[in-house]
């Protein structure tokens, strides 16, 4: 297939260059990154996707999207699909596929969970929403990228089921880090905390995979100086997101409210920003709260 790649980051670089090594054409452009290898630098973002069967996107957020999108969309031949991988709100996705589907293009919102290692090694996974015949196109690109693609439903669900799963993640690792917060101020040593916990039901992703605390539970970024994997920025975007979601169809996400003022208060106005999400745990250990 000819591909072209646009937003070749941290995630967007190695993607394409699996899909390249796989034998693919790829044609790349970004406004900073280089192209990596064996994917061909274009000029610029119209150029790279005239001859392009699939158009990949890995961008920061809605609003470049949106931008890059008005300047593609015109530029892609008829029946290409246009694919967006990057994290955005629900409405900026539909409104780039309406724009697409509007040119006789497909267009698929396809967001991935795995970080930057996910996407070095190609074992992502992508939460599509879209047509099923674009998803059927796309799919043999998915299976190069990632491990798993679910088609979720229509313009929007793939990014609906991201910020649900994130959400759901932000909200128990703050859990988890407060939790172990408490256990030390009772006295209880971590690594009981953690053979208690993983094995009942408090168990979690956030405990039972990637343990806050260093030293404890399997390797994770606690044990590398809270050096990312998912840095709390990102973890406060996907928030943000699905706080923006909540609000636009009127659902009640109290605890999802909550979880984006911690992180936001971490990133913002504390050290949170550059560290894992799971430096929750130093932060509220080091916290407290006098008792009244
Ligand atoms: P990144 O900042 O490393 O990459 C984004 C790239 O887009 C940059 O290289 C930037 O130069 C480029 N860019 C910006 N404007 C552009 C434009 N107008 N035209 C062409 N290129 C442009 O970010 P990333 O970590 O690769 O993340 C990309 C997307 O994936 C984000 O939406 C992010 O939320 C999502 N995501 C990231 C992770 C992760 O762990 N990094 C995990 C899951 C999802």
């Amino acid at each position: 297939m000819k591909i072209a790649f646009i937003g070749l980051g941290n995630m967007g670089a190695p993607m394409a260059a699996n899909l390249a090594a796989a034998g693919h054409e790829v044609t790349g452009f970004d406004t900073a990154a280089p192209a990596p290898s064996g994917v061909t630098a274009a000029p610029g973002a119209t150029e790279a996707v005239g001859g392009a069967d699939v158009v990949i996107t890995m961008l920061p957020n809605g609003a470049i999207l949106r931008s890059v999108a008005e300047r593609i969309v015109p530029a892609m031949r008829a029946g290409a699909v246009l694919c967006d991988c990057s994290t955005v709100d629900v409405d900026s996705a539909r409104a780039v596929a309406q724009m697409a589907r509007d040119a006789g293009l497909g267009a698929l919102d396809a967001p991935v969970s795995g970080g930057t290692g996910g996407a070095q090694a190609g074992t992502l996974t992508f939460m599509v929403g879209g047509g099923t015949q674009d998803f059927a196109t796309v799919q043999p690109l998915f299976e190069i990228m990632g491990q798993k693609a679910v088609h979720c439903g229509d313009s929007g669900a793939g990014q609906a089921a991201k910020i649900c799963n994130n959400m759901i993640l932000g909200v128990t690792m703050i859990a988890t880090c407060e939790a172990f917060a408490l256990a030390d101020k009772l006295g209880l040593d971590r690594q009981k905390m953690f053979d208690v916990v993983s094995t009942s039901s408090g168990y979690s992703w956030s405990m039972n995979a990637y343990c806050p605390a260093p030293g404890v539970g399997p390797k994770s970024p606690a044990d590398n100086d809270y050096r990312p994997g998912f840095a709390a920025e990102l973890m406060l975007k996907d928030l943000t997101l699905a706080r923006m979601a909540a609000e636009s169809v009127g659902a009640a996400t109290p605890m999802g409210m909550l979880a984006q003022q911690e992180y936001e208060a971490f990133v913002e106005h504390e050290d949170g920003r550059g560290r894992d999400f799971s430096a929750m745990l130093p932060r509220l250990a080091a916290r407290g709260v006098t008792a009244g």
